[in-house]
């Protein structure tokens, strides 16, 4: 049946003429014969803005709280009005947004008398985003011919009950998307759902944890076997680098879901890393693509990569890193004092990015915080300890650097110029990564990419396009 997930983010349902965009691209993929079941985030910022209105409520705020919520009805009723010039549609679709907004601001009322905001009411209190883009954009595409049809993601997407980063449950995503999706799909409809909400199966709504859409993309894809999960943005892919930093960095065309899911978690923001995983399992492609350019072929990310002649298929950098160095010769050869080290930052809740250790010294990175001064206390009970801020984590991906000789000199001698604190060779083994100031990270990753990217593979890289300037994510 060719089935296809295509999931668009914020900014690609963000206003109607993002919604038109989004609405010719899906009728673009029915008249080429597929089978589109498609998701959508909240128009762009919303999450946030709910986010917002929450806090205030749990402040007392509840002015400011209504306030938030009023201007978000009038954005949501503004785009729909705009969008579906039918009569009775519109009016269905202001009546929805309206009971919603209702029942939101209900929720606020009573929040800012409660004054306390539980995870799980900031998980009912963000899915109105995602509940009320979806049915606007199903009556957008419905209007411009589409045979859409809206579903409530919560109906598909059953977890368990940790709200703000629930776990899907598999098996039952599986059996509800059988029985929820596949007769849409029999029927030539196109379903348009929600990402990132989903229910425990007491029905609560839950969410999937911030940027959960593309995980639901996937989730989706994985539970229909889809033939693949395309992940529309406002970016051309996944490229050698940024682009605002290094102005001839190329688009990937092609690149491996481990380079990918390393990319991401080294600050490459095109994907969440966990999108990768239910894909991964069924071997399903995905594609990063731009709603903006959609005649880009965009990045295809598959399980096993072709063979490239370079190394690297990527350069990320990851800022606002402190480094801490733990000098503990009183506790030379005791044993348990790694772990000790680790249970400060445990305690603390703080997760730690690199490590690298010497007979008496352990360094560690994380991501600056205002509990470093407090995380330097406790381990100052255990050791001699320093830290710095300002630091920046250079991560150079690449699976055809497995077993290779000599890259890591090739590397050190394109960024001689630069000091470097800290080095490490990913346990995966498919990344590279160094730290030096953040102050010095732009200079050195112009550097390398002009010495690993001066004859890109054009198998792998968009070689023609190397001129073209792509705009920032
Ligand atoms: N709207 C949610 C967020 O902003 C989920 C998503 O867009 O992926 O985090
Ligand atoms: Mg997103």
């Amino acid at each position: 049946m060719n089935l296809v997930v295509m999931k668009f983010g914020g900014t690609s349902v963000e206003d109607p003429v993002a919604i038109g965009r989004t609405a010719a691209i899906v009728a673009g993929r029915v008249a080429a014969g597929k089978s589109p079941a498609v998701v959508v985030s909240a128009m762009a910022k919303v999450t946030d803005q709910l986010l917002r209105a929450g806090a205030a409520a749990a402040q007392g705020d509840r002015t400011g709280a209504l306030a938030i919520c009023s201007r978000l009805r009038s954005r949501h009723r503004d785009t729909a009005i705009e969008l579906v010039k039918d009569q009775a549609d519109c009016s269905t679709l202001l009546d929805f947004i309206d009971q919603k907004f209702d029942s939101l601001d209900e929720v606020l009322r009573g929040l800012s008398a409660i004054l306390e905001l539980t995870p799980r009411i900031s998980d009912l209190i963000v899915s109105y985003g995602e509940r009320i883009s979806s049915r606007i954009v199903a009556a957008a595409f419905r209007e411009r011919g589409i045979n859409a049809v809206h579903v409530d993601a919560r109906d598909i997407i059953i977890t368990d009950s940790q709200f703000q980063k629930a776990v899907p449950q598999d098996d039952l995503i599986e059996k509800r998307a059988a029985e929820k999706l596949l007769p849409l799909f029999e029927q030539g409809q196109v379903p348009v759902m929600g990402g990132f909400i989903g229910s425990n199966d007491a029905g609560i709504t839950t969410t999937l944890g911030r940027g959960g859409s593309d995980f639901t993309g996937a989730l989706i894809g994985g539970a229909i076997t889809a033939e693949a999960i395309e992940i529309w943005t406002d970016v051309d892919g996944i490229m050698t680098t940024d682009p605002r930093v290094c102005p001839d960095a190329l688009r990937v065309k092609v690149i491996s879901f481990e380079e990918a899911a390393e990319l991401a978690y080294f600050g490459a923001k095109v994907l969440h890393p966990a999108t990768i995983l239910p894909a991964v399992k069924k071997n399903i492609p995905v594609l990063v693509l731009n709603s903006r350019n959609p005649s880009c072929e965009g990045t295809r990310i598959i399980s096993l990569a072709p063979h490239c002649q370079s190394p690297f298929k990527s350069i990320a950098v990851k800022k606002r890193l402190s480094i801490i160095d733990v000098v503990a010769s009183r506790m030379l050869m005791t044993h348990g004092y790694l772990r000790q080290i680790f249970e400060v930052f445990d305690k603390h809740k703080c997760a730690v990015d690199m490590v690298s250790t010497s007979e008496v010294s352990v360094s560690l990175t994380v991501d600056s915080n205002e509990a470093l001064p407090a995380i330097a206390a406790d381990l100052s009970k255990l050791a001699d300890v320093k830290y710095e801020g300002k630091k920046a984590l250079i991560c150079l991906v690449g699976e055809d650097i497995r077993g290779q000789n000599g890259i890591a000199a090739q590397v050190f001698s394109a960024v001689k110029h630069v000091n470097v604190r800290m080095i490490s060779q990913g346990a995966s083994e498919i990344n590279m990564s160094f730290m030096v100031e953040e102050e010095d990270a732009e200079e050195a990753i112009r550097s390398l990419h002009a010495a690993f990217f001066q004859n890109p593979d054009p198998s792998v890289f968009d070689v023609e396009a190397r001129k073209a300037v792509v705009s920032g994510q």
